[in-house]
């Protein structure tokens, strides 16, 4: 066993020793016999939320009516959930109601494909009845019973499948792609943020590329936000070396390749309920961007864009280039770190210090004072040294 079960066996131990079952569950066990790194070790038990509730002393209800209680143990944090069995459904959404059971194997059950169907006990063992191991090993991803029943009982499940085509390159088996075409459309039913989170993962995988080449073929696209009759731009953006892209450098590309213009991004990205601070993260990799295009980085872009943006946008700028050499990031890199200043409040001068010298109260020029000296400190003009900064300012003065 690898290190996060490790330290999780005495939660297993734990649930145990208190009369009930526990095992490892979902894609911490997939992605360990996958010799994958772990993300979260989730754990299944036959105890319900309360009987959690009563075993562990840190607890944090994240979904009790789903059944799943967080337990944080030992500084780390695991989600515990019920053995449950989900009977009704309905509007091909998550179920209506969730029953608790106490049997593993009908829980393994209600899993959607196979590979995340496998329990593993604290030695190690695996409890294994719908096959998932030879799914990994043949790399399929297969629902556990018949495609078309489950992506009826939650069409999520078919963006789930791509998204792990992106994460694994596995195959999508026959019938469950199959029946992924055919009922695609029930896609319409889901919320936007479960797909957002589905859709985050798919554009970030390995394999994206196919995964995107099967939205396309499986008319995923017209059932997701903004990308209805968008074939066309997304077809671009299968043209670009993408693979190495992050998030929020594939959401922009996205966004660039869909031609929206500066007003409607915010739109858009809302429309895929991704939050505020990740939407100006992407409106101002795009907004450098389109300098880009124009002109090569001047320091005060650099110094205004930070760090963070300025790699994101040179990393896309050179994509969409189509320029492997990777070298002027580095080289910019350099730069910035030679900029006298990364941000404002590293001037050597505040507000208070031009009231002072210029003896006048407050008020917009101030701020434009200021504004004018951070770019004099940026360009090489001033050093950043409060006495040099009154000079310079007295001198500009009289002038
Ligand atoms: P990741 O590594 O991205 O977390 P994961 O397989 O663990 O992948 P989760 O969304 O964390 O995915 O879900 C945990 C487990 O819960 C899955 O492995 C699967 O067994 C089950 N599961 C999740 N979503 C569904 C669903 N919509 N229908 C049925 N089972 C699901
Ligand atoms: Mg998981």
């Amino acid at each position: 066993m690898k290190g996060p079960f490790l330290a999780a066996v005495p939660v297993l131990k734990k649930l145990e020793s208190a009369g009930f079952e526990a095992y490892f569950v979902g894609g911490s066990v997939r992605d360990f016999l996958l010799e994958k790194e772990i993300n979260d070790v989730d754990i299944a038990t036959s105890a319900t939320p309360m009987e959690v509730k009563q075993i562990f002393s840190k607890t944090v209800d994240i979904g009790i009516e789903h059944g799943t209680v967080l337990v944080l143990f030992q500084d780390r944090s695991y989600e515990i959930t019920t053995f449950r069995s989900e009977a009704e459904y309905e509007d091909f959404r998550r179920p209506k109601e969730v029953s608790f059971i106490r049997n593993l194997t009908e829980d393994l059950q209600r899993r959607d494909f196979t590979m995340n169907a496998i329990a593993m006990d604290k030695e190690g063992n695996l409890i294994d009845p719908f096959d998932g191991q030879i799914s990994i090993k043949n790399q399929v991803i297969q629902t556990v019973g018949k495609a078309v029943d489950r992506f009826q009982e939650d069409a999520l499940r078919m963006m789930r499948a791509v998204r792990f085509v992106s994460q694994l390159s596995f195959k999508i088996e026959d019938e469950t792609l199959n029946a992924l075409i055919d009922l695609i459309h029930l896609l319409e039913n889901i919320a936007v943020e479960r797909k957002q989170a589905e859709f985050d993962k798919l554009l970030c995988g390995n394999n994206r590329k196919q995964a995107l080449e099967l939205v396309l073929l499986t008319n995923m696209l017209s059932y997701l936000p903004g990308l209805l009759t968008q074939e066309d731009r997304i077809k671009l953006m299968l043209e670009y070396k993408i693979e190495k892209l992050n998030k929020r450098e594939m959401w922009a590309l996205l966004v660039y390749c869909l031609k929206i213009d500066k007003k409607g991004i915010e739109e858009f990205l809302r429309g895929w309920r991704i939050p505020l601070k990740e939407i100006r993260e992407i409106q101002l990799i795009l907004h450098y961007l389109n300098h880009r295009f124009e002109t090569s980085w001047s320091l005060y872009d650099l110094y205004t864009a930070t760090k963070e943006i300025f790699i994101s946008t040179e990393t896309l700028y050179l994509v969409i280039q189509h320029i492997e050499e990777q070298s002027t990031i580095g080289h910019y890199l350099q730069v910035y770190e030679g900029l006298p200043i990364k941000e404002r409040s590293e001037m050597d001068v505040t507000g208070n210090d031009l009231m002072e010298w210029f003896n006048k109260t407050g008020g917009p020029w101030v701020r434009e004072c200021l504004f004018k000296v951070e770019h004099a400190i940026i360009t090489g003009k001033v050093a950043n040294n409060k006495k040099i900064i009154k000079e310079w300012l007295m001198e500009c003065n009289h002038n």
